[in-house]
């Protein structure tokens, strides 16, 4: 089913040892990541939270190949696919087309390209909308198109960038149950970012907690709570809580 063999030793999909990036800024040098090391175990999801700025994107578009570290290593084992905060679809397909084209990038034929395509909108609970354009869908349809897109792709690897942020309460709510139930079926690696310390805690196995500028890991939560977990319990609250209040003490001390 995936694209790419993995040996099977190898543990970790994706791998980042002492990552440094800095970027010129006017006559300096801008750090934004500083000796960013996380591992990320195959089948995991893993969540990073920073406040803004902290360097979360710049991780993942590191990890993608977009930008080059000045430091460090960082690599991903296998396939990558990403999604992030705007769907990023083509204004001119439809919700099936804009499937299709990742399909078709990947070398499916039709007519096995049209079939797969409806099954992935199925499997988003997309069905009826096949036709429709993004215009005509709610932010949450476009992010349910972006999710199918990703699984298209038949990636390894799925590094999403704050890509329910936009999205009301609600919405976000199905979509959390949404991914976890195609990551449960997929076996898929996430790593999966975000500046809501309770969407980490819902949606991670682990949550990294970033330090502010420049970014680097400061701190670990392993969430045991069972899956699937509420947005809204208690126990979920308290762990976010303390998550909250050390971002605040990180931004603190980084003025
Ligand atoms: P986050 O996603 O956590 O909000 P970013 O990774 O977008 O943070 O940005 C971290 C810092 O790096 C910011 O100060 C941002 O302005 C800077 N930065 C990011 N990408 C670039 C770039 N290509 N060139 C210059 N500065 C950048
Ligand atoms: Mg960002």
């Amino acid at each position: 089913m995936k694209g790419n063999v993995l040996k099977l030793s190898e543990k970790h999909a994706l791998s980042v040892e002492a990552l440094t990036i800095a970027f010129p800024h006017g006559d300096r040098l801008l750090v934004a990541l500083h000796g960013v090391t996380l591992d990320v175990k195959r089948g995991e999801l893993v969540c990073v939270v920073g406040a803004s700025g902290s360097g979360k994107s710049t991780l993942l578009n590191v990890l993608a190949g977009l930008e080059r570290p000045s430091n460090g290593r960082a690599h991903v084992h296998g396939r990558v696919a990403l999604m992030f905060q705007e769907a990023a679809l083509l204004p001119w397909l439809t919700a099936a087309g804009n499937v299709e084209l990742a399909l078709e990038l990947r070398g499916v034929r039709n007519p096995a390209r049209s079939r797969m395509a409806a099954e992935l909108l199925h499997r988003v609970h997309l069905d009826g909308f096949e036709k429709r354009r993004p215009h005509e869908l709610s932010g949450g349809m476009k992010q349910r198109v972006a999710l199918a897109r990703a699984l298209a792709q038949d990636a390894d690897v799925l590094l999403m960038d704050e890509p329910f942020a936009a999205l009301d309460a609600i919405t976000r709510d199905l979509l959390h149950e949404e991914l976890e139930r195609l990551w449960t079926q997929t076996g898929l690696t996430i790593l999966f970012v975000t500046h809501n310390a309770r969407e980490a805690v819902r949606l991670g196995d682990r949550v990294l907690v970033f330090t502010s500028r420049p970014g680097r890991v400061a701190h670990e939560v392993v969430v045991e709570l069972p899956r699937p977990r509420s947005l809204d319990s208690p126990e979920l609250a308290v762990i976010a809580g303390r998550i909250t209040d050390r971002l605040k003490q990180e931004m603190r001390d980084g003025g």
